[in-house]
């Protein structure tokens, strides 16, 4: 089984991940968290190349493919080894954020992001994909004011940039209900585990 996270930014995925991780752990269920940009070392020096404000503007097509990189890594060396010793993954982020990040909100076409990372997968998508919505204005807002080490430099772009991502998570769950499950990330952060606890459970059983 293998989960996602998404959302915009702000919008409560890491704790999501660690308070679901402490679920799984309760239940006797092996499963191993990880994240994207990063999960390995390779992964980790794309994800400094990325966030790093330093390093200013890239083109769309480089950050585009450095996503790709490093997800192809990330895949090889620990998402695909540990399904198939049926290890439960749970993700925080994954292709669905390159499709909104990389393509909508940079200008790329949805197709060329997805061929990209269908081919850097090799096809893999995840069981089950949860969408923490929140609007880009929260996200952005609870991101500035909890980070005491200022904003990353995807984070650093405006807010029209963000309500495009988010707008652009929500069209992918509306094209892939069965796919997505949606939830309200305004909502308190206990509420939000036990919805998603609810439902992962479900396959858990199954
Ligand atoms: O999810 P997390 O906050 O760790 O993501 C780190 C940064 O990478 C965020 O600023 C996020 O917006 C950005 N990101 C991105 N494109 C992706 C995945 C993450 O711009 N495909």
């Amino acid at each position: 089984l293998f989960f996602t996270l998404e959302g915009p930014d702000g919008s409560g995925k890491s704790t999501q991940i660690k308070r679901l991780a402490q679920r799984l752990e309760e239940n006797g269920i092996r499963y191993r968290t990880t994240r994207e940009p990063g999960g390995t070392k390779i992964s980790d020096g794309i994800r400094a190349l990325l966030l790093d404000p330093e390093n200013g503007e890239m083109t769309a097509k480089t950050e585009a493919l450095l996503y790709a990189a490093s997800r192809a890594q990330h895949v090889a060396e620990v998402i695909r080894p540990a399904l198939s010793e049926e290890i439960v993954v749970l993700c925080d982020r994954y292709i669905d954020a390159s499709l909104a990040y990389q393509a909508t909100g940079l200008g790329l076409s949805l197709d060329y992001v997805r061929e990209l990372n269908e081919r850097a997968t090799e096809g893999l998508w995840p069981t089950r994909t949860y969408l923490i919505d929140v609007p880009a204005e929260v996200g952005i807002e609870r991101v500035s004011k909890s980070r005491g080490t200022g904003l990353d430099r995807i984070e650093q772009r405006d807010l029209l940039y963000h309500g495009r991502v988010r707008d652009q998570f929500l069209q992918l769950a509306a094209v892939e209900p069965h796919r997505f499950c949606v939830l309200d990330g305004t909502r308190s952060v206990e509420e939000v585990t036990d919805l998603i606890w609810e439902d992962v459970r479900q396959f858990l059983h199954a």
